[in-house]
This record gives C-alpha cells, structure tokens and sequence, in this order.
C-alpha cells in the first residue's frame, strides 16, 4: 500500500515551510502560544501522544482543547480539563491528518514541567508534535510515515534542530508524563525519517 504523501511538497517528499506554518497541514490557530525567551530558538523535538476522550480517536475535541473551546458536559473527562491552556505546533491523527495550532517560532504550551539535559521548562526551545493515539495501542502506519516528513521538514528548516534531539514527553517529565507510551517504536521512526534525509541528500547532489 503507498500512502499520499502530504501537499505541496519538494522533490523528496518532504513539506515545505514557510513563515512557520507547515504546508498541507490544516490550520487551527490557537491562542495558547506566546513568543519564545531572547535567545531560544527551537533545538528539540518533543513527541506526544493524546487521545479526547482518553482511548478514543476522531472527535473534534483535540481542536476545541487546544482553542479553550473543549465543552465540560461533553464527557466527563473533559470536565476536568476544559480549562486547561495547553496547545501544540502539530497533531498528526490516526487518518494521517496533520494539523497545526501554533507556528513553530513561538512558544507553544505542550510540555508543562520538564527537563532536557539540564535545561528546564522545555517548551522555550522545542517544537510539540502530538500523535493521536494511546499508551495501550500501536500508532498507525500513516502516522509513523506523516511524523518522518513532518520532522524532516522541521529539520531542514530550523537549524538547531537534530535527529539527536528528539525526546519523548515521559523523556523531559519522568514521573508525570507517559506519553507517547511503550508502543512508539522509536527506531521505525528514526529509520524512516533517515530514509528522508537520504532522499533529500540524494537530490541535493543530483541537482
Ligand atoms: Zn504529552
């Protein structure tokens, strides 16, 4: 089965992008952003996995979560969170859909308290990519393929970001987050998103 890569792309398979906002990707701005501290500028990756309700998978809820619009009689659940000022740079949903709230030059409100390598409150100097999904289930094939091409994309585009510095969200909040949970299959990724940087490389020396 081949998967439809995503819109307006280079030669490689990879979306461009321009002015922050990754092409192809459907925007819902969201309001929970502001701009990034002098000096830091986007050098990690984090990794999400979310699901609204928890274990279900394409309702408009991340949306309205992610624009203070979530309704607390919708769910039980979402009664305890609607008032949560929380958001992401992107969500890629089991569909392969990729959507984006916040451009990747601010500061988006995806990682809460954490740490990576010493530096604390990450959301500074990172760029939140959620996966629809769950701890308790494997992540979609499309959304393995979508999260290469998003990333390498992001790679391309800002310099300070490194396949070294792609974290988890349990990995800069131990003890807090769990996400993106036991079945993210980390080296499928990374052998994905190599095979995007092979392709990249190639046509840059053909051309
Ligand atoms: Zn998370």
């Amino acid at each position: 089965m081949s998967i439809r890569p995503l819109g307006a792309l280079h030669q490689t398979g990879v979306p461009t992008i321009s002015e922050g906002w990754l092409a192809g990707a459907r925007r819902v701005p969201s309001p929970n952003c502001d701009a990034r501290p002098p000096q830091q500028a986007a050098r990690l990756l984090v990794i999400h996995g979310i699901s609204l309700p928890p274990g279900e998978y394409g309702g408009p809820w991340i949306d309205a979560l992610f624009t203070n619009r979530l309704d607390p009689q919708a769910h039980p659940y979402f009664a305890e969170i609607h008032q949560l000022r929380v958001s992401s740079h992107l969500l890629i949903r089991r569909t392969g859909e990729v959507v984006q709230y916040v451009p990747f030059d601010r500061r988006a409100w995806h990682a809460g308290a954490s740490a990576y390598q010493g530096c604390a409150c990450c959301n500074d100097f990172s760029i939140g990519i959620e996966l629809e999904g769950t701890d308790a289930e494997p992540y979609e094939a499309v959304q393995y393929q979508r999260l290469a091409e998003c990333v390498a994309a992001l790679l391309a585009a800002y310099p300070e970001l490194s396949p070294e510095r792609i974290a988890g969200h349990s990995d800069i909040a131990p003890g807090r987050k769990s996400d993106p949970g036991p079945h993210f299959d980390w080296h499928h990724f990374h052998y994905l998103l190599q095979g995007q940087w092979l392709a990249k490389h190639q046509t840059s020396i053909d051309t």
